[in-house]
């Protein structure tokens, strides 16, 4: 039996189901899945029109009612929602029918800003996502169970209590059953990444999932050591993958690299087919639309527990006007103008991912605790780091856990902590976590 049939009787979803839908409606036609976009569509603001007061007072307000949806341009009669707004209207933005949907579990995302919201999703909008997931793994030419390198990040401070050890379990049985290996890649020393290197030569893997920037760096060593080897995929996540990663990939591990994109609130937004032309965005999941900036407004199908209706997740996008050579019919988004990510360098010369100073701030309960909204790590020199945020002002305790642990990845550096009122993009638009003035 397929694992993800055995994993959807545990854990009461449907992923299976989904996964064979989307496999037939990946050859559909762009009417046909504007098709299945109203039909979802309807469906969906009636239950917000029955039961999340935000939209029932809003549908009330312009006169509106369910039966009035006839085409997918009523949309543009919903305002676009940010994460301001909902975190202001929390409560609004809660169904009153929320215990009896299936599979509700709340959680916190933060984007790369690190400004939390508690999220919520149910049991059929995870299996949507995971069975578009399911397809791309089929377009990837990857199958369940074939061997699997995770080089993702896990977390920074280890806590020591019940829920988090039973947590550590659940994911050490998860990677067991679903045949993968997993290091840390905020462990640069050089015997970590030996092991690593080791693994890739010793071990059939057949895909590796990863921060683009992290793989690019441990290929850069592979190749001044002259090491290859062979892994046929790569997929990558989590900040954008450059054409210069795609050809070391190539060159070095011999992989064909994949793409895929979503955000914290909305997953599985679009994925990269083995055309490689762009994404293909998951027309049967979410409506994606831009505006003249190129901002992203998307709308979650299937989340009836939290209804993202013109979600603004403040990242930037560009769709295609030209179709797919593969015979896809979903748009296609080409670039993702996203963010600019540097690494910090330790005095030790190891060197710390954007994505480390954020599960910091997340695992040590200092972003929610602080209404953190913004943060940007800057380093000018080796030995001095600046940590700018936009939040109620750190405590000397919580200054110590982030210098503490800062300190204990790359070496005894100074950290100056500098509370801002904003934090502004970069001149292109662009939001950087991480600024590296040395590199
Ligand atoms: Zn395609």
């Amino acid at each position: 039996m397929d694992t993800t049939k055995i994993a959807d009787i545990l854990s009461g979803k449907n992923v299976y189901k989904r996964y064979l839908e989307f496999k037939e409606s990946q050859w559909f036609s762009q009417s046909e899945l504007k098709e299945i976009q109203l039909n979802k569509l309807r469906s969906l603001i009636y239950h917000c029109y029955e039961n999340v007061p935000y939209y029932r007072n809003y549908m009330k307000k312009i006169d509106m009612i369910p039966s009035d949806i006839k085409s997918l341009d009523i949309l543009k009669e919903f305002p676009i929602i940010t994460k301001e707004i909902i975190k202001v209207n929390y409560n609004d933005f809660t169904p009153v029918n929320l215990k009896k949907i299936k599979g509700v579990k709340i959680s916190q995302t933060g984007g790369t800003t690190g400004n939390i919201l508690m999220k919520r999703n149910d049991a059929n909008s995870r299996s949507h996502t995971w069975g578009a997931y399911k397809r791309f793994e089929d377009w990837m030419g990857f199958k369940t169970g074939e061997k699997l390198l995770r080089l993702m990040g896990g977390h920074v401070i280890h806590k020591h209590n019940l829920k988090s050890k039973i947590n550590d379990l659940k994911y050490k049985v998860i990677y067991y059953l679903e045949n993968s290996i997993v290091f840390n890649p905020y462990d640069t020393e050089e015997d970590v990444v030996n092991k690593i290197i080791s693994t890739l030569i010793k071990q059939d893997i057949k895909l590796i999932r990863g921060y683009p920037q992290y793989l690019y760096n441990l290929c850069c060593i592979m190749e001044r050591r002259g090491i290859r080897c062979k892994v046929p995929i790569i997929m990558t996540t989590a900040e954008p993958i450059l054409e210069e990663h795609r050809k070391l990939f190539k060159k070095v591990l011999g992989s064909e690299s994949y793409d895929q994109y979503g955000c914290g609130e909305i997953e599985g937004i679009a994925f990269e087919c083995s055309s490689h032309e762009g994404l293909h965005i998951t027309e049967e999941n979410v409506i994606v639309e831009t505006d003249e900036n190129n901002n992203l407004i998307c709308t979650d199908l299937n989340n009836y527990s939290m209804p993202f209706i013109r979600y603004y997740n403040a990242d930037q996008l560009i769709i295609k006007s030209e179709k797919c050579s593969c015979g896809r019919a979903h748009r296609l988004i080409g670039k993702i103008l996203g963010r600019e990510c540097d690494y910090i360098i330790g005095l030790n010369g190891e060197y710390l991912h954007w994505a480390y100073f954020w599960h910091l701030i997340f695992d040590s309960n200092i972003a929610e605790r602080r209404d953190l909204r913004k943060f940007q790590v800057i380093q000018n020199s080796r030995d001095t780091i600046e940590f700018h945020y936009v939040a109620d002002e750190l405590s000397s305790d919580e200054k110590n856990i982030i210098g503490d642990n800062i300190r204990n990845r790359i070496g005894n550096v100074n950290i100056e902590f500098i509370q801002e009122k904003d934090i502004p993009n970069s001149k292109s638009g662009k939001y950087r976590p991480v600024i590296n003035n040395l590199i």
